[in-house]
């Protein structure tokens, strides 16, 4: 009886689209190798940059189609979540995420918000992710062979059976043709101590606080341009909104700027598909990534398992 070959996949991309579509590749299929390329030195990735909070915020379906796949990858989530909440258990958090606010706009989308001290609330369950803990995490249980290169084109890899490209806002180099832009995304950090993880979101502005780090988070805000200017003055507005309330915040010269990129598609839709011929592209996650790897992953790794 001869032994069946396994097919050899390539993977670009050290982040959270290559290491969750890696987790849900291996538990499809025994009969793939994965290698995985990533420079963080050339390449700094932007999931550990991120505030990596995914809440539901009553998304209607059937509206857009961005809508619908938020939907869609909440559900995908709250599966992850129940089927594997032993192993993640000290790198995702159930934590409560409140709105803030009032006005038709408001009342429409939270028709359910209560009245509180500041105005109406909405409040529901949403999952904080610790990133470097969740990737380290994916990668102890993913087991594939990890190599720190610098990939200069797809070329370079003809080697291999499939390459799925995980590059993040990187993939504009290796594909310049495709229709999408880079823009910037930032956040004020300091450490802090409340008693619990939160979310908060009022006026437009964030507040997030993270326990395991005792971490305070304000913003993130997203510039158009790649330029921290924008952002700073996003961010210093924010704070003085939140003070405004009578939150008990430290001093504004006690937070650090924290800043990455977000990679935006037209109509911020999300890619997942075979690109050219056992080429595939993973991306364009923009402000949505930690939601948006889990449904990409499954839906990808499907399409692979069918085709090899
Ligand atoms: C400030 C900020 C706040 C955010 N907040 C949230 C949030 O609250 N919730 C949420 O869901 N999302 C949020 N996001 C979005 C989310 O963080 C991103 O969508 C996600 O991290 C993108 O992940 P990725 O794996 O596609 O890319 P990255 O994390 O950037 O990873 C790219 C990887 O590709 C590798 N690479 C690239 N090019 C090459 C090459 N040529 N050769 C070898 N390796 C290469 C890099 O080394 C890196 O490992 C936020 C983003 C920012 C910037």
């Amino acid at each position: 009886m001869t032994k069946k070959v396994k097919k050899s996949c390539v993977v670009i991309g050290d982040g959270v689209a290559a290491n969750t579509f890696i987790f849900y590749l291996l538990k499809a299929t025994s009969d793939i190798e994965v290698t995985q390329f990533f420079n963080e030195s050339l390449f700094p990735k932007s999931s550990i940059k991120s505030t990596a909070i995914v809440a539901n915020r009553n998304v209607p379906d059937g509206i857009s189609e961005y809508g619908d796949l938020l939907n869609k990858s909440f559900i995908e989530l709250e599966r992850f979540y129940e089927k594997y909440k032993q192993q993640f258990f000290d790198d995702i958090e159930i934590i409560t995420h409140r709105e803030y606010g009032n006005g038709v706009d408001y009342h429409r989308k939270y028709p359910q918000a209560q009245r509180s001290k500041y105005g109406y609330v909405y409040s529901e369950d949403a999952y904080l992710f610790y990133p470097e803990e969740y990737l380290k995490r994916l990668r102890s249980l993913n087991q594939n062979t990890r190599v720190e290169k610098a990939i200069c084109d797809y070329g370079q890899l003809s080697d291999y059976d499939l390459v799925v490209d995980c590059s993040g806002h990187y993939l504009k180099y290796f594909n310049p043709a495709l229709d999408s832009k880079v823009t910037s995304g930032a956040y004020l950090s300091t450490r802090f101590d409340f008693k619990h993880s939160f979310s908060i979101t009022m006026d437009h502005c964030n507040l997030i606080f993270r326990k395991k780090y005792n971490q305070l988070i304000i913003g993130s805000s997203t510039g158009n341009e790649i330029i921290a200017m924008k952002d700073f003055e996003h961010l210093k507005a924010s704070f003085k909104t939140l003070k405004e309330y009578d939150f008990e915040l430290p001093s504004f010269s006690e937070f650090d700027l924290v800043r990455s990129f977000r990679h935006k598609m037209i109509k911020r839709l999300p890619v997942w598909k075979e690109f050219s011929d056992n080429v595939y592209v993973n991306g364009g996650y923009f402000k949505n990534g930690y939601q948006f790897s889990l449904l990409a992953a499954k839906e990808l790794s499907e399409m692979i398992v069918e085709k090899i």
